[in-house]
């Protein structure tokens, strides 16, 4: 399926590793236009040399800086050769809070969780999206998390930032912007193979005395697909809602977690 996407220009934070990289792949391969953005250069320059090789790629520019702040976002922004703040395509992510017991997180530790998961997805929301709806196309993506439908404890900094953004785009993406063929939506990881899900492992594994490999077993076996996803099939997801095929979708929540959401809805 063509996405009738090439050409256009694409934000995409967190693009190094993991998901963010996933995203980030199948984009370029739809001939998409990427200013990838992640905090350690040397990861992002690796990234960009891969990128830069799948067939059909177009432009890949690197920025390393850190999204979470005002001058990391200001630097993709100028970024040479990019497009200024005039981007089709914005894909929000960066670092999930770290796990933890909500008796031991101070004011500084959920300011830290806002500014990364919440305040930064709506600084850079609030930077593109009006030029995107002049323009009449529009896409932002929001990696947030399946915790926001089904919390995880150890999780408490990521379960109340994400929910902020969620509840903010929910109202937003409902707002004149769908009527200008802007569309926002969240999408919402379950257990990826990346570095984040060992993290997130090792701080369990702290908890319970349980080894990594035992956890990271029990946790697969319990997710009716019997396996982690992995970061490509969360990237050809998030390429399809910022096609030209998906302007009839706004303001949802599509969680892409192998089944182990148990819900109806
Ligand atoms: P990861 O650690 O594998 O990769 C994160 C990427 O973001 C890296 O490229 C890193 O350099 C970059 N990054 C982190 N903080 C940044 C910042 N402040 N500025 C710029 N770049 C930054 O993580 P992942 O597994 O790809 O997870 C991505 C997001 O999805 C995280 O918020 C995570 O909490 C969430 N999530 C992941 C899973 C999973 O199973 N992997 C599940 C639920 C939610």
């Amino acid at each position: 399926m063509d996405l009738g996407i090439a050409g256009k220009w694409a934000l995409v934070c967190g693009a190094s590793k993991g998901l963010g990289l996933g995203c980030a792949q199948a984009l370029a391969a739809e001939g998409v236009n990427l200013v990838i953005v992640a905090r350690g250069a040397e990861a992002l320059e690796r990234a960009a040399t891969d990128l830069r090789k799948l067939p059909g790629a177009a432009t890949v520019l690197t920025v390393a800086a850190d999204i979470t702040t005002t001058g990391g976002r200001t630097a993709a922004f100028a970024a040479e050769g990019g497009p200024g703040t005039n981007f089709d395509i914005v894909v929000n992510n960066a670092g999930g809070p770290p796990p933890g017991d909500f008796r031991d997180w101070e004011r500084d530790a959920w300011i830290k969780a806002l500014d990364a998961n919440m305040l930064t997805p709506i600084e850079l929301i609030k930077a593109t999206v009006d030029g995107m709806a002049a323009r009449g196309f529009g896409r932002v993506v929001n990696i947030t998390s399946g915790s926001v439908k089904a919390p995880i404890d150890v999780l408490g900094l990521s379960n109340g930032a994400r929910s902020g953004l969620t509840g903010f785009v929910a109202g937003v993406a409902r707002s004149s912007l769908a009527g200008a063929n802007v569309t926002i939506n969240n999408l919402l990881p379950g257990a990826f193979d990346t570095d984040r899900l060992r993290v997130t492992v090792e701080g369990a594994s702290r908890k319970t005395g349980q080894s990594i490999e035992t956890l990271l077993e029990a946790r697969s076996k319990a997710i009716p697909a019997k396996r982690f996803g992995r970061p490509q099939e969360f990237g050809a997801i998030c390429a399809f809602l910022c096609s030209q095929h998906a302007s009839y979708m706004t303001g949802q929540n599509i969680l892409a977690d192998g089944g182990a959401y148990p819900g109806t809805f």
